[in-house]
C-alpha cells in the first residue's frame, strides 16, 4: 500500500497531502483511520470506542495494542474495515466515484463473515502467521493444506 508520504520518502512526488480531504497528510494512518471514508466506517463500527483509546503514533503500534485487546474474529473485522476504507480511497482517487463507505464496510463485513462460516464448516480455520497476519482458509498454500480441504476448494473454484 503506497500512501503519499511514503511516495515523498522515495522521492516520487514533494505531494504529501490528501487528495481526498486535502486536511492532512496522506499516511497509513490517516487513510485507514482518519480521513473522510474512514471515519464514516469506523463511526458506524462496534470499534469507534475502542480506538478512542488506542495508539495513534502509528499504524504498527495501534496494530500490536488491537492484537492484546480484541480477539481473532473481532481483529478479521478490523481487517475487514480497513479494507473498506482503503477500498474507498482507491475508489476516489482512480475511478473517480464517490463510494457510500458504510455500505461498502457492510458488505466486506458480511463477506469476511460468509468466508469465516464457510471455512468452519471446511474445518479449514484462518490462522496466524508469525508476523502476526491472519491467513483466511482459502488463501492457505497448497501445502499445508489437507488433501480433503485442497479438494473441497478446488470444488468451489469451478
Ligand atoms: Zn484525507
Amino acid at each position: 500500500m503506497v500512501v503519499k508520504a511514503r511516495l515523498a520518502q522515495r522521492y516520487v512526488t514533494s505531494e504529501t497531502v490528501c487528495q481526498i480531504c486535502g486536511g492532512e497528510v496522506e499516511n497509513i494512518m490517516h487513510v485507514f483511520f482518519n480521513c473522510n471514508y474512514a471515519v464514516d466506517i469506523w463511526r458506524y463500527s462496534d470499534f469507534g470506542d475502542l480506538l478512542n483509546d488506542a495508539p495513534a503514533d502509528s499504524f504498527l503500534m495501534r496494530w500490536r495494542w488491537l492484537r492484546e485487546k480484541i480477539n481473532n474474529a473481532d481483529l478479521l473485522k478490523i481487517d475487514a474495515l480497513l479494507w473498506a476504507s482503503w477500498r474507498c480511497r482507491n475508489l476516489h482517487i482512480f475511478e473517480h466515484t464517490q463510494p457510500n463507505a458504510v455500505m461498502l464496510a457492510a458488505n466486506y463485513s458480511n463477506w469476511v463473515a460468509d468466508h469465516m462460516l464457510y471455512a468452519a464448516k471446511l474445518s479449514c480455520q484462518p490462522h496466524r502467521t508469525a508476523e502476526g497476519s491472519i491467513v483466511l482458509a482459502a488463501t492457505k498454500s497448497v501445502a499445508s493444506s489437507t488433501p480433503e480441504c485442497l479438494e473441497r476448494k478446488l470444488f468451489v473454484l469451478h
